[in-house]
């Protein structure tokens, strides 16, 4: 038996290099991975500008007490720059975004001033008043965004701003699913008494791709040796990972084991974990390999703590596990010393704190668990049954 931690850890040091990197569009790069630290060639903004539309002036022209006249020479629209310099008893219109004239550095907002004609009445302002600085986005020289980033919506933009439209990315992963099964059948095809529609195959597609991999579907597999062998080797092929489900236990039929003693290394772990506990790790040919249970929640689980990681690793990601956070318990749940266990919770803000329970009955088949929650709550190794009141730590699902 090894720890959930161990088994992580023992995976990640076997993932040496990421993906290569490849330019792609910023229009086409949201959720991939930055593949090289992305310095500013410039300051963002580039110059100090209006932050409001108003009136700029010099500072030593703001009277500290009363009010006082000034008179206006020029508008500034954004995206002009003015010639001359503002002098005193001087101001000019400016709009929001323009850049600060000569001799001007700070904004009167127009709500706060009375303007006839050319004449404008002005009060007291603190001095820099509404003037967004040079360089307060970003300074040139300084990385604006670090390698292994997961590009968002606010990168995507940050990038642009630098005046940049390709960026280079981490290819995506690829991942070769299979489902391994005698009793397994498509779904969309008729199914025969005993058999069971495939599950595992289509929540560990959408993880693969929630994670940002790309997923090349092989179907289902039946247990029958030479087919797995074909199957895997064909699968070891074409993916950067293989993952299988089921055959991984110790059934008359289960014959993953077997077939990858032939072709590859791999090992067999029993993990301290409930549910999902037989998980096979290992590589064959150039590809890493895993062997999930079959049951849909635990090969799912399995997917969360062990493939998802080593996905984001091989993707380049800086940051490879999720952010947990505490809740406290307002059920009774049942818990082994021992190992690490894994309910599918629901967690909700009530009463100035997060609270969580479970989704009912935690069969390691029931699949329906994973649809009503909305995160795992975490029960660490060394702790016993969890009373109403305790805190514990939750996962949010992604
Ligand atoms: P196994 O590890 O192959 O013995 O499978 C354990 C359990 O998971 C059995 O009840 C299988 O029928 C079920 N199972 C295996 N593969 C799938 C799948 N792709 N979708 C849904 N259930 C599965
Ligand atoms: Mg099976």
């Amino acid at each position: 038996m090894i720890s959930v931690q161990d088994g992580q850890n023992q995976i990640l040091r076997q993932l040496a290099e990421p993906t290569p990197p490849e330019v792609v569009a910023v229009t086409r790069a949201r959720d991939r991975v930055l593949a090289e630290d992305l310095p500013a060639p410039f300051d963002v903004p580039p110059a100090d500008n209006s932050a409001v539309d108003g009136y700029a002036v010099a500072s030593d022209d703001v009277p500290a007490a009363n009010t006082r006249e000034l008179a206006v020479i020029a508008e500034l629209a954004a995206g002009t720059v003015f010639a001359g310099t503002v002098a005193s008893g001087q101001t000019v219109r400016i709009m929001t975004g323009a850049p600060m004239p000569r001799g001007a550095d700070t904004v009167y907002p127009q709500e706060v001033v009375e303007r006839h004609a050319d004449r404008l009445k002005v009060g007291s302002i603190s001095k820099g008043a509404n003037v967004r600085k040079r360089g307060e986005d970003v300074q040139a020289g300084t990385i604006a965004i670090e390698r292994g980033t997961v590009l968002r919506p606010q990168e995507l933009g940050l990038i642009t701003s630098l005046g940049q439209w390709q960026v280079l990315v981490h290819r995506r992963p690829r991942v070769a699913l299979l489902s391994t099964g005698d009793e397994v059948v498509e779904p969309g095809t008729p199914r025969k008494p005993g058999q069971i529609y495939d599950a595992n195959r289509f929540t560990l597609r959408g993880s693969v791709e929630q994670c940002g991999g790309e997923v090349i579907d092989l179907g289902i597999v039946a247990d029958a040796r030479d087919e797995l062998r074909t199957r895997l080797l064909e699968a070891a092929e074409i993916g950067d990972i293989v993952v299988t489900s089921g055959g991984v236990s110790v059934g008359a039929h289960d014959l993953v084991k077997d077939v990858l003693g032939e072709i590859g290394a791999i090992d067999f772990w029993q993990v301290a974990m409930q549910p999902g506990r037989p998980l096979a790790f290992g590589r064959i040919g150039s590809a890493h390999f895993f062997g999930l249970p079959g049951n849909p929640v635990a090969s799912m689980l399995a997917f969360m703590l062990f493939v998802r990681p080593a996905l984001y690793k091989l993707a380049g990601r800086r940051r490879l596990f999720p952010e947990m956070a505490e809740a406290t318990a307002v059920e009774t749940m049942s818990k082994k010393k021992g190992r690490r266990e894994f309910k599918r919770g629901v967690v909700r803000w009530k009463n100035g704190r997060w609270e969580a329970r479970t989704t009912g009955p935690q069969g390691s088949g029931i699949l329906s668990s994973m649809a009503a929650g909305n995160c795992l709550i975490v029960l660490e190794e060394e702790r016993g049954d969890v009373a109403v009141g305790e805190t514990v730590l939750v996962e949010p699902f992604e």
